[in-house]
């Protein structure tokens, strides 16, 4: 990953690379040949130059939006800073999900104003059967700046429950998520958002576990959905420092600190700094490589996501991913990517 300016970053995935535009929220597609170029902008007087010893990729470079701002004097290539982990507050969260069920509503009612000191991103996840405990929270809702509530289910109950939320005064988000359908559920990601926050934590953590934690209906203390987490119960949970507790678990350390460059497949991938993932990273055991046991439903080998035409599974592409190896035969996607994009 090289940075151009402070909010403009470009990175080279295994077949095509990116620049993002992290100030308007864009990216753009740009060949490894461009990237190559503009890495090493700091070795050409001004982008002119630049240009004309770069002709048989200027009307590329030329293309790109996010250059054309800047195409004056470029001389700067500024290090992109890195997090400094001890900045981290130990009583931050970056977000807090409760899934309210009849057994835990209790705890929440208990802890909701602890919970807005820890974050500004506290979310209360109702299903159809839950949504009437709206009620119970009323005291809470009001001003509650952090407090996100979110209705999953199916779409055609939203209007069935738009009087209860109504009457809260509250907004109610929807997801289209069903809490008994973890299969579904993993299928929604990876989710691909493009801003200068998790561009610099895709750089540091691992964005799809960093400084997050889920109460799940049963009460047990996770990180996401359907994880197997078990950072404890939230009926011991009562004061700030209780959950500040949870974040110095063995296992959650061990997860929220693999970076994406650190993940086979995904280190070859031109979207890394702008996904979040919720598979688990597991070690190999043949190196020092992680690896995800489930395979992503995009393939950078072949710039194509599952829904889309020419789409092949890694090991069809002679990408082998494993506990046991990481084998990539370039020979074969070579030949792939010549017939899917030779136009
Ligand atoms: S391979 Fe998938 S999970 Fe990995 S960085 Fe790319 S989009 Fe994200």
């Amino acid at each position: 990953m090289i940075a151009l300016y402070e909010d403009v970053r470009i990175a080279k995935g295994y077949n095509r690379s990116i620049l993002h535009d992290l100030s308007k929220g864009g990216f753009e597609f740009l060949s490894n040949e461009a990237f190559e170029v503009l890495s090493n902008l700091h070795e050409y007087d001004n982008f002119n130059s630049c240009l004309e010893q770069n002709a048989e990729i200027a009307d590329e470079l030329k293309s790109l939006d996010a250059l054309n701002i800047i195409n004056h004097f470029i001389s700067d290539i500024h290090v992109f800073p890195k997090i400094d982990k001890s900045n981290s507050m130990p009583s931050h969260f970056q977000a807090i999900t409760f899934v309210v069920n009849t057994s835990n509503i209790k705890y929440i009612q208990r802890n909701i104003g602890v919970l807005s000191r820890l974050t500004q991103n506290l979310f209360l996840i109702f299903d159809k059967k839950h949504i009437l405990f709206l009620d119970f929270l009323i005291d809470f809702l009001k001003d509650n700046q952090h407090l996100r509530i979110i209705f999953c289910g199916k779409r055609s109950l939203l209007d069935k429950i738009d009087s209860i939320v109504s009457k809260h005064k509250v907004f109610c988000e929807y997801a289209e998520i069903d809490l008994s359908d973890k299969a579904k559920y993993i299928e929604t990601f990876p989710s691909l958002h493009n801003n200068y926050l998790l561009f610099n934590e895709t750089l540091n953590f691992n964005s799809g576990f960093y400084e997050k934690i889920l109460i799940n209906a049963d009460g047990r203390i996770g990180i996401n959905l359907f994880d197997d987490f078990n950072l404890g119960h939230i009926s011991k949970i009562k004061t700030i420092e209780d959950f500040e507790s949870l974040k110095i678990n063995e296992r959650y350390q061990e997860v929220i600190n693999i970076k994406v460059d650190q993940i086979a497949v995904c280190q070859q991938c031109e979207f890394r700094y702008m996904c979040t993932d919720i598979k688990i990273p597991r070690q190999s055991n043949f190196s020092r490589e992680i690896f995800v046991k489930d395979e992503c439903r995009y393939n950078p080998f072949i710039s194509k996501w599952k829904h889309e035409e020419g789409f092949s599974r890694l090991a069809e592409c002679g990408v082998i991913v494993n506990e046991n190896e990481f084998v990539i035969n370039d020979t074969q996607i070579a030949e792939m990517n010549l017939e899917l994009w030779e136009d």
